[in-house]
């Protein structure tokens, strides 16, 4: 079962969500699954507001284009071996492998992210965990130079 801090309040003209955003003492925002998933099911297709401004919680669809206020999507956490992807070609939330219900749902953001709104450090604890997370076309910043640096070596490729 997820956390009791979890507020979800059902729309009653929605089809049966799937999704909750949650709000974790650790991760803060997040999104769990409310059912099981099967590997390759769509979870979600999602829809929001496309425009070129990068924030918190967009998510880059294409070149200089970004998706806002979106229900779910904007809240899905970071993991180097996540256990979900999205398509922004047919706008879905799909499921990389079995997911529980109440599992969290992750995606890795430099998969759709050329850059950041903000770098971070990440231990997810996969084993290929890259430690410090940068969009797929930008350089690690000086300050996650830094940490990696105190962590005692380079970060694995992307
Ligand atoms: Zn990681």
């Amino acid at each position: 079962m997820f956390s009791s801090s979890c507020k979800f309040v059902p729309d009653p003209a929605a089809p049966a969500p799937l999704l909750a955003v949650c709000r974790d003492a650790a991760l803060g925002l997040c999104v769990r699954a409310l059912h099981d998933c099967a590997p390759g099911s769509v979870i979600e297709s999602f829809d929001g507001d496309i425009g070129p401004r990068v924030s918190q919680h967009s998510l880059q669809v294409r070149p200089g284009r970004h998706i806002a206020g979106t229900r779910h999507i904007g809240y899905l956490s970071h993991a180097c071996d996540p256990n979900c992807r999205l398509d922004m070609t047919r706008f879905e939330l799909v499921a990389l492998r079995a997911i529980a219900a109440g599992e969290l749902l992750s995606i890795d953001y430099a998969a759709t992210e050329d850059r950041l709104y903000a770098q971070f450090a990440c231990a997810c604890g996969a084993p290929g965990c890259r430690r410090w997370i940068t969009g797929r076309d930008e350089a690690i910043s000086p300050v996650g130079a830094r940490f990696l640096a105190a962590q005692g070596g380079a970060v694995a490729p992307v």
